[in-house]
C-alpha cells in the first residue's frame, strides 16, 4: 500500500487547547483536497527558537502564531513581509524558497468581514479604535492604508496609544487621535464615528458581561459597531449596540479570513468563506470540542 505524502502544518501558542484554527484549516484542507494535518502545539516561550527549528527540519506546511508569540517570532525567521514588518506581529510563517516568512494576516481579515459582512468600504470612514494591543495595531495600519478619514485610537495606557501613533506617524504618514476611556469628548467623538471596534478582550468568554466603557448611546444611528471577540458571538457590547438600533459586526468573520489568508498563503489556493464560517458558527454555539 502506498501513503501519499502529507504536510503538517500547525497553530504554536500558550494556551492553545480551544482553539478554533485546528477546525478551519483541516476542513479548509479537506474543501481543497489538500493532503495536509493542522495541530495545534502548546509552546513557551523559551521554547519557540526549538519550534522554528522544528518547521525547518520537519520541512512543516507552514504554522499560525497566536498569543504570546505574535510579537517575539519575527527574529527567528529569514524574513517578515510588509504588514508583518510595519506592525511588528506576525501570525503566519510561510515557508518560501528555502526561507521562513512572517505575514500579518490579521488586518486584511478584518477589512474583508469589513466589506463582505459589514457592507462597509474604510475609505473615508471615521473610525474609533477601543484597544491599543496586537489586533488593533494591525486594524490601524490596513485602516489608514485604506484612507479612512480619522482613527481615533482609545486605550488605557496613554503611553502605549502614543507608541501606536508614533509608528503611524513614522511609517507610514497617517496622523491618529489618542484618547482615553475616561475623555470628556468621548461622546463628541462617538457621534462622529461611522464604525466603532471593540478590539480589547473585553467580553471574551468567561467574562461575558463585560463591554468596553464607550458611549454608543451617542453614535448615530449608521454607525456600524464591530467586536473582534468571537466566543461568544454575540458579545454584551454588540447587544447593547443592537438594542440600541446600531448595525453590528461579529468577530468570528475576521477569524475566517485572516485563517482563508493564511492557507492561501501556505497552498496558493482559496478555501470558500461560508462552509467555513458555518463550521466555526456551529462549534462556538455549542461547548467547544478538543481539537
Ligand atoms: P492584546 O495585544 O493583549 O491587546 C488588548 C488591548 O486591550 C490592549 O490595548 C489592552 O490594554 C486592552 N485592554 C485589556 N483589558 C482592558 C480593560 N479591562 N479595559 C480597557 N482596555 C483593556 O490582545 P489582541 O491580540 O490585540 O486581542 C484583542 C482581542 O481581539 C482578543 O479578545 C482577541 O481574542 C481578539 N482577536 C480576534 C481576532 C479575530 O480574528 N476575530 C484576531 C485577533 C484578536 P493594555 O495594553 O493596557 O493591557
Amino acid at each position: 500500500m502506498q501513503i501519499a505524502a502529507g504536510r503538517l502544518f500547525g497553530l504554536f501558542g500558550d494556551p492553545v487547547g480551544h482553539s478554533l484554527s485546528p477546525h478551519l484549516q483541516n476542513e479548509a484542507f479537506r474543501l481543497l483536497g489538500i493532503n495536509g494535518v493542522y495541530l495545534s502545539f502548546a509552546i513557551k516561550p523559551e521554547e519557540l527558537g526549538t519550534a522554528v527549528a522544528a518547521v525547518r527540519c520537519l520541512k512543516m506546511g507552514g504554522v499560525n502564531v497566536t498569543i504570546p508569540h505574535k510579537e517575539r517570532i519575527g527574529p527567528y525567521l529569514d524574513r517578515l513581509a510588509d504588514d508583518a514588518l510595519l506592525t511588528g506581529s506576525v501570525n503566519t510563517v510561510v515557508p518560501e524558497d528555502g526561507q521562513l516568512v512572517g505575514y500579518s494576516t490579521d488586518g486584511e481579515g478584518f477589512l474583508l468581514s469589513l466589506r463582505h459582512q459589514g457592507g462597509m468600504e474604510p475609505v473615508g470612514k471615521k473610525v474609533v479604535l477601543l484597544g491599543v494591543g496586537g489586533a488593533a495595531r494591525a486594524l490601524a495600519f490596513r485602516l489608514a492604508q485604506e484612507r479612512a478619514a480619522a482613527l481615533y485610537l482609545v486605550g488605557r495606557n496613554p503611553e502605549k496609544t502614543a507608541a501606536l501613533q508614533a509608528a503611524l506617524r513614522d511609517r507610514i504618514g497617517f496622523t491618529a487621535v489618542g484618547l482615553t476611556f475616561t475623555e470628556n469628548d468621548l461622546a463628541a467623538v462617538a457621534a462622529e464615528a461611522d464604525l466603532v471596534i471593540n478590539a480589547t478582550p473585553l467580553g471574551m468568554f468567561p467574562a461575558t458581561a463585560e463591554r468596553p466603557p464607550f458611549p454608543l448611546e451617542a453614535c448615530r444611528r449608521s454607525c456600524l459597531v464591530a467586536d473582534l471577540v468571537y466566543h461568544p458571538l454575540e458579545t454584551a457590547f454588540l447587544r447593547y449596540a443592537r438594542r440600541l438600533g446600531l448595525p453590528t459586526l461579529e468577530g468570528l468573520g475576521m477569524l475566517v479570513y485572516q485563517g482563508i489568508l493564511a492557507c492561501r498563503l501556505w497552498t496558493g489556493l482559496t478555501p470558500p468563506f461560508d462552509p467555513l464560517y458555518r463550521l466555526l458558527h456551529g462549534l462556538l454555539q455549542k461547548e467547544l470540542p478538543p481539537a
